[in-house]
This record gives structure tokens, sequence and C-alpha cells, in this order.
């Protein structure tokens, strides 16, 4: 094998690539970055388009129509999406997570999910394979998804009052047309479904309860997660954030809980159980509860730019590699040593320096979620 892997590095709008002279990196599934950590867990942005415009995500004023969104050209293909899932696999990941902006406005996404379905990590294992979506074409998507593959999906959903929900999804979009879509998703069999609701203080906190009370008894895992300071535009205020203890405390006036353990390592959620045998619900402590420490994910862009961290301002671009005539055991290598370098540990730090801490006004602009995914 050429001792020259190629190690791409893109700054976003200043796109460079290195040739640097190192060795290869085996696939031997036990790859591990600076602190340790393995690679188990890819999000794989398909699009960076949504049909909401979520204030924390999307903010209307900035994601407006002359806003510049990737041309089809530059999306990564579902063969190049693939070739590259396959790849991960061969170092050790495990979980892939289809994302975006919105997955399910990517055309033909089943077919995408039915090459995904088809890969065997290296024990022969066939992956666990999830989506996260706004829910809005779920109903019409449901049965389909399954189909091609996928297993499970998460479904974001920040209250369930009407009036509410749509000043949330700010496009007016109805509450219930997404509880149909989670019906049908459960209707399909793609359980056990996890529901994201990111509280902000003020807005939708008063949905905690009404959220607990629907979706206990039925299976479905409720999932409360802190309003992070991720991006650039959402106008983030730390005394908007709701501090998960909060959200626990305020279900737990009503409803016992008992602490679950963590189902897998590098698990965002803390569990709870209701003590009366309800189910159990989560809540994503991103920032007051830093868990950098086991964070194994890694973020794949639209257009192939590879994040170590949600909160990074940098991509390593792999799509140089895809598009050029690169091997690919260049392409793993370039994959590990991409891994082998990474010390992110953003929520960790912040912590450190006090959570309501603003970012420096000379830091580097961050990535958005809606491009890189949650
Ligand atoms: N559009 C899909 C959806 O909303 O489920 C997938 C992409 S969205 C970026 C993924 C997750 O990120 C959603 O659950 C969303 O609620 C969450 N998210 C977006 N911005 C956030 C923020 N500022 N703080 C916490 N979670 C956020
Ligand atoms: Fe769209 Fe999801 Fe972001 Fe809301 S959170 S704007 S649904 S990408
Ligand atoms: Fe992982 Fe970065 Fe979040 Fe820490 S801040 S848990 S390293 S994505």
């Amino acid at each position: 094998m050429s001792p020259h892997v190629i190690i791409p590095v893109t700054e976003i709008g200043r796109a460079r690539s290195v040739a640097t002279p190192l060795g290869d990196v085996p696939a031997t599934g036990l790859l591990r970055d600076q602190l340790g950590r393995p690679l188990t867990d890819l999000r794989i942005s398909v699009t960076d388009r949504c049909n909401f415009r979520c204030s924390y995500c999307m903010p209307k004023d900035v994601f407006n129509k002359d806003y510049d969104y990737l041309p089809h050209s530059a999306l990564l293909s579902f063969e190049e999406i693939t070739r590259l899932a396959r790849l991960f696999t061969q170092h050790g990941t495990r979980k892939i997570r289809l994302t975006g902006g919105e997955p399910l406005l990517r055309k033909n996404i089943e077919l995408l999910i039915e090459q995904l379905a088809q890969i065997r990590t290296p024990d022969g294992a066939p992956l666990d394979l999830t989506l996260t979506t706004n829910g809005s074409l779920l109903k019409r998507k449901a049965a389909a998804l399954k189909a091609a593959g996928l297993n499970r999906v998460t479904v974001s959903l920040d209250g369930l009052d009407d009036a509410v929900f749509r000043a949330m999804n700010d496009v007016d979009f109805p509450v219930a047309d997404v509880l149909a879509g989670i019906e049908a998703a459960h209707a399909a069999g793609l359980g056990p479904i996890k529901i994201n609701m990111v509280v902000k203080r003020g807005t939708n906190d008063q949905e905690i309860l009404p959220m607990a009370r629907h979706f206990r008894n039925t299976g479905v895992v409720l999932r409360f997660i802190e309003y992070m300071d991720v991006g650039a535009t959402n106008g983030w205020r730390m005394d908007e954030v709701m501090p998960s203890s909060d959200v626990v405390a305020r279900i737990a006036a009503e409803f016992a809980l008992a602490p679950l353990q963590a189902s897998a390592p590098g698990e965002t959620a803390q569990r709870w159980a209701y003590a009366d045998g309800g189910g159990e619900i989560g809540v994503i402590s991103s920032v007051t509860q830093a868990f950098c420490q086991d964070c194994s994910r890694a973020r794949l862009s639209t257009e192939g730019q590879l994040y170590l961290c949600l909160f990074a301002h940098r991509g390593h671009d792999l799509k140089p590699l895809l598009r050029g005539n690169a091997s690919d055991q260049q392409i793993l290598s370039s994959i590990g040593h991409i891994w082998q370098g990474r010390a992110d540990r953003y929520s960790e730090l912040r912590a450190l320096r006090g959570p309501d801490t603003a970012l420096p006004a000379d830091s580097p602009r961050r990535v958005e979620m809606s491009y890189i995914g949650g």
C-alpha cells in the first residue's frame, strides 16, 4: 500500500487538501481517538434542507429564500454514502443514523436505506440503522422505510399543544400530522420509537408534563433535550436552557421515577423508569452535564465532510477521495488518521469555563446543526 495517505482538510469556505506521508491504518475495528474513544456511531446528513424552521435550529430570518443551500451536485450520492458507511463499519462503526436537515426530504431515501441495510460488520452482524425525522412525512413513508430495512425512528416533537407546536416549527405545521406519523411508524414496526423534545424555558416547558402523560404506557421513549448552543444563528442564551434536573423534578412530582442503567456505552441519554411500570423517559443534558468522555460519534455532512464534534467549526473533506481514485485502503487510512487525531470535547471544556460562558468573539464560526445533523 502507498505510504502517502491523503488527509484532506477543509475549512468551511476555504478548501484545501494536503497529501501527508503517513502510513496505513489497518481496519481492525479497534480504532481509538486521542482520548481512547472508539468510532462506533456514525450520523449521516442526507440533506441540508428542511420544511420546518425551528428557531433553535434553522431560524427563519437566516434560512430564508436567499440562503445558499448546497447544489445537488455537491451532495454525496447514495453509492458514495454506502461506500463510506461500509468503510466506517470496518473501523468499528455499528450504528448509523440518517439525519439532516429533514432526511425524508431526500428523494428516494428508501434506496439508500436498502443499500445500507446490506452492510455487515466484520463479525457478520447487520448495522443498527435508524433515522431522525421531524415526522412531517412519516405517515406517507413509514411502511416503505421499514420495507427498505430501517430498524427504528426517532421523531422530534416539541409539544402537544397545537399552537405551541406550530410556533416551534415556525411554518404552522399541525401537531396532529406528526402524531399520525408516529402512529404509522408504530404500525410499520419501526420501534421502539424515541421522541426528542427540545425544551426551551419560557417557550415550551409547559409541555413537559402533557408530553410525559401522553407517551406513558405506550412503549414510546420520550427524551428531553437541553437547548444547545450549536451553530451560530439561533441566538442561544443560557437562561432559555431548562436543566434536565428540573425536567426530571417536574415529572417526578407527578410520577415516581427510578434511575436506569445506560443501555449502551456512549449513550447520550440518562434514563429513568416510571416506578409503576409505565415505561421510561430519558434526558440529554448536553449543556449542564457534558458526556464527551464517552462520545463515540462521528458526523458526515451532506457533501462528505467528516466532523468529529457537533460544535466543530471545521470538517475533513472526504469527497475528493471518493471522486478521485482513492482505494478503499486509502480512504480507510484517512478516516483512521482523522479519528486517531481527535481530541474534541467541547461540552466538557465549556462546563469547565462555566456553562453560561459566551463564545469568545474571535471564535471561528461553528457549523450549523442542519448541515451536519443532530
Ligand atoms: N429534521 C430532523 C429532526 O428534526 O428530527 C433531523 C435533524 S435535527 C437537526 C436533529 C435533532 O437535533 C432534532 O431532534 C432537533 O430537535 C435537535 N436540535 C436541533 N437544534 C437543536 C438545539 N439548538 N439544541 C438541541 N437540540 C437541537
Ligand atoms: Fe428542521 Fe429538524 Fe432543524 Fe427543526 S430541528 S429546523 S425539523 S432540521
Ligand atoms: Fe461529543 Fe462534541 Fe458533544 Fe462532546 S461536545 S459529546 S465531543 S459531540
